[in-house]
């Protein structure tokens, strides 16, 4: 566990917002890219956890967790967060997640996404260009979106595109296409632009919305992908608001408390 203090937020759409924390004693970051984070916030109402995936473009090696968040209504940590100032601490705990690339990376590897599930595909992009370059994988990345103004790190992913022939860049609207569409750009949901037809030589990633894992998750099987040929990653929302107080005691706690109050009964 690991102390960490807002140092800077930006605004990338409506709904979204980019957050970068520094660690509090000047640690660097250790994770996978594609790993996440459990962050223990307080607000009025005392404290509460969620899980963020780290967004770093680069390796860290300054103590920083960048975050991208997205909006939801009434939600407790998008209001502590859409109206936070540089100095918000948490407590941070991780890094957690199996959604991170395998030793042996596969022939094709799809990295799909909903809004800001984008968010752990970023930092295994710079591990992705060395095998891009020596043309050892080919990547597609689907990104689904509803309208034009939530393409976040539009500059970053069509920059990578051109430099990378082998990554292909899909952008799915669900509600509203850009006005001059570009190439890569399409009507729909991620799950439409999925190959009908998959091999062994493929590997999946879906993260984001559960709705969209489950529906490419089934997608997929149809394909004739075998489940270990997929990784999943669901942003579910918290169940738990607040964090267990420090008297959730286990088992062993509570027999040795019983044994010791018996001990001081007779
Ligand atoms: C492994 C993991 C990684 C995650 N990484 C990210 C990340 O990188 N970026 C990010 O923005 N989020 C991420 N999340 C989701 C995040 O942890 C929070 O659940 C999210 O920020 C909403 O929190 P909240 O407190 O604002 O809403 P809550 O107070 O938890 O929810 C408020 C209400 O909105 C509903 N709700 C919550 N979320 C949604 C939603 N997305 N859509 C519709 N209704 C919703 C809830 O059921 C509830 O009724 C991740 C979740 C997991 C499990």
């Amino acid at each position: 566990m690991f102390t960490v203090s807002l140092v800077q937020q930006k605004v990338l759409s409506d709904s979204t917002i980019e957050l970068k924390f520094q660690r509090d004693d000047g640690e660097p970051v250790v994770f996978v890219p594609g790993q996440f984070f459990r962050f223990v916030f307080t607000d009025v109402d005392g404290e509460f956890e969620r899980s963020y995936s780290l967004c770093n473009l680069t390796p860290d090696t300054t103590g920083i967790l960048l975050l991208v968040i997205s909006k939801v209504d009434g939600g407790r940590a998008t209001r502590l967060l859409f109206n936070a100032e540089c100095g918000l601490k948490a407590s941070v705990t991780g890094p957690f997640g199996r959604l991170v690339l395998p030793e042996k990376l596969p022939k094709r590897l799809f990295l799909v996404a909903t809004s800001v599930g984008i968010a752990p595909y970023l930092p295994m992009l710079g591990a992705l260009s060395g095998p891009l370059c020596r043309d050892e994988i080919e990547v597609f990345l689907l990104l689904g979106v509803r309208d034009p103004s939530e393409f976040i790190y539009a500059t970053e992913l069509v920059d990578f595109q051109h430099r990378y022939p082998r990554f292909h860049l899909r952008v799915c609207y669900s509600r509203r296409l850009p006005d001059s569409p570009r190439s890569f750009e399409g009507s729909g949901y991620v799950q439409d632009y999925l190959p009908a037809v998959m091999t062994n030589q493929d590997l999946v990633m879906l993260c984001g919305n559960p709705m969209m894992v489950d529906a490419c998750f089934d997608k997929l099987k149809q394909a004739g992908l075998s489940s270990r040929q997929v990784i999943r990653e669901k942003y579910v929302f918290a169940k738990q608001t607040t964090v267990k107080p420090p008297s959730a005691l286990s088992a062993e706690q509570k027999r040795l408390i019983e044994e010791k109050m018996q001990k001081y009964r007779s």
